[in-house]
């Protein structure tokens, strides 16, 4: 192996766990929502809305793949088509545009407070570091989490948010940008993350050395393709490569 210069991580699944948070938050924003429109209306004297919680949330997931439909170019960017299925709903319940835009963009207020709420795994600041020190780090994520208010954004000062490009994981272009940012060819990189399908593949296509984060797997993998069940084993892996090379 060529000596190497940067490593790119995803997120999400890979410096924790996505699963309880992406639920809260789901879950929280648009409670907020309901119940924060439900407090202001009647301090106005207005008939509280006709959408209760569930079936709120419900209409909202099907505005959200309706409009990802709609617009291909930005199905992977979550924030955006998470703002116009809130204005279209509430809209759809008699708010005029404005107070949609306003209340849409209150609620996704929410949704990036309570979705940076992330814990990463306890070992991941201490091997962000002492990576740090060696090589250039990266983040690169198919997801909306505020990028510079997650726990760990200090360790990252080039983060992708491969969404808002409009070319989500596993397009080349987010890794690309990435590596431009940090001045390194592929081969001299590495990127670690937990998607078979958009991590580890569309990495070593280009050229870069994968380290995929699964509990199982195949022990053959194909040429440049590392498995480790936890990042935590990656500073033991990228040694026992450096002493290869
Ligand atoms: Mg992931």
């Amino acid at each position: 192996m060529a000596s190497l210069q940067a490593i790119t991580f995803d997120l999400d699944d890979t410096l924790w766990d996505n699963q309880g948070v992406m639920l809260k938050t789901e879950e929280g924003h648009y409670r907020w929502l309901i119940e924060a429109l439900a407090a202001w209306r009647k301090a106005r004297h207005e008939a509280p809305l006709t959408l209760s919680y569930e079936q709120g949330l419900a209409d909202y997931l099907e505005r959200r793949q309706a409009w990802a439909k709609q617009v291909p170019e930005r199905r992977g960017d979550f924030t955006w088509l998470r703002l116009r299925a809130l204005e279209a709903q509430l809209e759809a319940q008699g708010l005029t545009r404005s107070c949609a835009l306003l209340w849409a963009a209150a609620a996704m207020n929410e949704f990036h407070r309570l979705r940076v709420q992330v814990t990463p795994h306890p070992e991941a600041a201490g091997l962000l570091s002492a990576l740090s020190e060696r090589y250039q780090l990266a983040a690169i994520t198919n997801g909306n989490i505020h990028l510079k208010r997650q726990p760990l954004a200090a360790y990252f000062p080039v983060a992708i948010a491969a969404g808002e490009l409009l070319a989500p994981k596993p397009d080349p272009k987010p890794f690309l940008t990435a590596l431009e940012r940090l001045n390194v060819v592929p081969h001299r990189a590495m990127h670690v993350g937990d998607s078979w399908q958009e991590d580890v593949l569309p990495a070593q296509r280009l050229g870069m050395h994968a380290v995929w984060i699964a509990a199982q797997g195949d022990q053959a993998l194909p040429t440049r393709i590392h498995r480790i069940a936890h990042v935590k084993e990656l500073p033991e892996l990228i040694d026992w490569l450096e002493r290869r090379s």
